[in-house]
């Protein structure tokens, strides 16, 4: 059986941790095309925070505490770099991540594309998965913020991580989307999967960069990487997507401000109703809701989709697996019809 995941950072890697765990007694492949909208150049590296994110998780290396980089991680070289002025001093980047952008850089110098870096540096780890990000070109998101009366316009990660999503946002821009394409092996994995899962991350800046995401009322949408989300409408398999929203309110992360930022409401029903049937141009076959969610459950169906409410909160490793097993017996059910 082979599965493809489409995943942002951390929300999915927890998700893909638990999935991985799920396929593991069985004969499966699994594929995770990963967000590539927060990429960025800093201090003369190419930094990929999801794809790092999704390698580190699954190679046992993440810190599960903080939340983000890599566990017993030291921080030399950003501090010469602050005393220098170079780079962001809110952005630390620790000793041993370095080493990972310093690797993926010498291979993008050499001319490799992104998606092949990323096999060579997943290479050393046993990931029990095949990592692709969404596009080789380089596509970043960035934010039109409000400043008083002017407007001033910085990266994804500064807005997320300097003002902590509070600067308001006039819209998101995906630079460079007009001439991207999905990188090698995106459009196959999706065609050839058995079994599409949309993890649950950011509706937003992690799946919309990819799959795009409209806005309302007025409000700029993000238009993905063109030929995904129409891989994703066409494959045989079937789709089934995860709720990264329990009760109203993202488990964790910012993701609120980013759907309003859309002039989108942050619930489980919204996004499963925007992300829409696949039945009438939409994304999804079956949507995963929290059981506190189930009262979603008729406008889904009535709108196509085939909705089930169960535990969505990855307390742990085994709630992780058991929401990927709840998954994967949703994709079959929605197969057989
Ligand atoms: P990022 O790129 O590191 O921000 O990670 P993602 O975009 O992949 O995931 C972030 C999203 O994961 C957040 O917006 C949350 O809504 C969601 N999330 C985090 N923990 C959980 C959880 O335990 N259950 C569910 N259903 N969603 C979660
Ligand atoms: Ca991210």
């Amino acid at each position: 059986m082979k599965v493809t995941l489409i995943s942002g950072g951390v929300g999915g890697a927890k998700f893909a941790l638990g999935l991985r765990q799920a396929l593991q007694d069985q004969d499966a492949s699994l594929s995770i095309i990963v967000n590539t909208g927060d990429d960025m150049w800093l201090t003369g590296v190419r930094v990929c925070p999801d794809l790092d994110s999704m390698m580190y998780a699954l190679a046992g290396l993440n810190d599960a505490e903080r939340g983000w980089g890599r566990a017993g991680e030291s921080e030399r070289v950003s501090a010469e770099l602050k005393a220098y002025g170079i780079g962001w001093p809110w952005f630390t980047l620790g000793d041993l991540d370095l080493g990972t952008h310093l690797a993926r850089t010498t291979l993008l110098r050499e001319g490799l594309a992104l998606s092949e870096a990323t096999a060579q540096l997943c290479a050393r780890w046993e990931l029990g998965a095949q990592l692709i990000p969404a596009t080789d070109d380089e596509v970043e998101t960035w934010v039109e913020t409000t400043a008083g009366n002017g407007t001033a316009t910085m990266h994804f990660e500064e807005w997320w991580v300097r003002t902590r999503a509070t600067a308001p946002v006039r819209r998101f821009l995906q630079r460079g989307a007009e001439s991207a394409s999905p990188a090698a092996g995106v459009v196959e994995a999706v065609a050839e999967a058995d079994v599409v899962v949309l993890a649950p991350s950011n509706p937003v800046v992690s799946l919309g960069t990819v799959l795009g995401f409209p806005g309302a009322g007025g409000r700029a949408g993000v238009p993905g990487i063109a030929g995904i989300r129409q891989a994703v409408q066409r494959t045989a398999a079937p789709v089934v997507g995860v709720s990264p929203i329990i009760g109203g309110s993202p488990v964790r992360g910012m993701a609120a401000q980013c759907l309003e930022a859309l002039g989108q409401p942050c619930s489980a029903e919204a996004v499963g109703l925007i992300y829409g049937s696949r039945g009438q141009g939409g994304l999804l076959d079956s949507w995963l809701v929290d059981t506190e969610d189930s009262g979603a459950l008729p406008a889904l169906e009535a709108s196509g989709i085939a909705a089930e409410a169960v535990p969505l909160w990855m307390h742990n490793g085994d709630a992780s697996r058991r929401l990927a097993l709840d998954a994967l017996s949703a994709a079959q059910r929605a197969a057989g019809h």
